[in-house]
């Protein structure tokens, strides 16, 4: 199959927006941004090899290379809208291509995107996708605006994706729902919009909730003391392993795609009432630190208690 006949035949299923004035098929999309809006704009590179195993299920791969692009479309706020893919493929593996599609485009249908436009070309299996939401103007959730005083929350649980990763690695066996968070991690689109207008500051966990935190810190220049005792595992985290073990793959590990975001603590009730799958675990400070608390005094476990930036 030539490029053209492969586009036609995997690609042209993604469903048709209004706002989109020219799709696939020509050198550029055009497409219509709504009044009073801004646009956000976030892409990230999946290599094989590096960020999932020469063996992954090209469904996961799929799905993973949308899912966290739109993981940072929500720690904006933003509502996503398009999207762009360029696919270096080793061999135009039709089996491998239908699969891809199925679990990128499952999260293209749920979110109500367009494929726009792309490349696809030969080479070392790569994944390069773009997307792009709207933000009403001036009202983004960036990693700047966190105030001493202010509450910190989690979305879903933390460490479960380390730990299947680390399973996974050390060839141990690991239970179905723990692999699903590493492999399909849920975008959290709808509480990114919901948050919009509540949040002083928001952040994607990728690499880990203390370091992604301290890009809040950093960019808001404040600190931070977190209460382990309060992060949110899995029951299935909690039972595999010792508490120190949950505590340090909660905070360190990778991979969750959860939302942290800080608030005033007025919202507390408010969060509360809106029934968001959030979990308070700990306060913004004026000292320019991560420090770590288990009960009210300073965490001595396996991870660092006290952590300067
Ligand atoms: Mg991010």
């Amino acid at each position: 199959m030539t490029e053209f006949e492969l586009i036609e035949k995997f690609f042209q299923q993604t469903p048709k927006r209004s706002d989109v004035v020219l799709g696939i098929g020509d050198d550029c999309a055009i497409v219509e941004i709504p009044e009073l809006q801004q646009l956000a704009v976030t892409m990230d590179t999946l290599v094989s090899g590096v960020h999932f195993f020469e063996n992954a299920a090209a469904f996961d791969v799929g799905y993973k290379s949308l899912a966290v692009n739109l993981s940072d479309l929500a720690a904006m706020g933003a509502r996503p809208a398009w999207v762009t893919l360029a696919l270096t493929l080793p061999e135009a593996n039709e089996i491998w291509l239908k699969e891809f599609c199925r679990g990128f485009f499952e999260l293209v249908k749920r979110f109500n995107l367009q494929l726009i436009g792309g490349d696809l070309t030969r080479g070392p299996l790569s994944i390069t996708v773009q997307a792009q939401g709207f933000l009403p103007v001036g009202k983004a959730l960036t990693r700047g605006g966190a105030k001493v005083g202010d509450l910190i929350f989690v979305s879903g649980t933390l460490g479960d994706a380390a730990f299947a990763l680390k399973c996974l690695r050390e060839k141990i066996p690991v239970d179905e729902s723990a692999l699903a968070h590493l492999h399909r991690p849920e975008p959290r689109i709808e509480l990114g919009e919901e948050i919009l207008t509540l949040a002083h500051a928001a952040i994607d966990i990728s690499d880990g909730l203390a370091a992604d935190l301290k890009h809040i810190l950093e960019k808001s220049s404040v600190g931070a003391v977190i209460d382990v005792e309060k992060l949110p595992l899995s029951d299935a985290l909690h039972a595999a392993v010792s508490e120190d073990e949950a505590f340090a793959l909660a905070l360190n590990g990778g991979d969750d795609y959860e939302l942290c975001f800080t608030a005033p603590a007025s919202l507390a009730d408010t969060f509360c009432e809106m029934q968001l799958p959030i979990t308070c675990i700990g306060k913004i400070t004026s000292q320019k630190t991560l420090e770590l608390q288990q009960n009210g005094k300073i965490y001595h476990g396996k991870t660092a208690g006290y952590q300067h930036f």
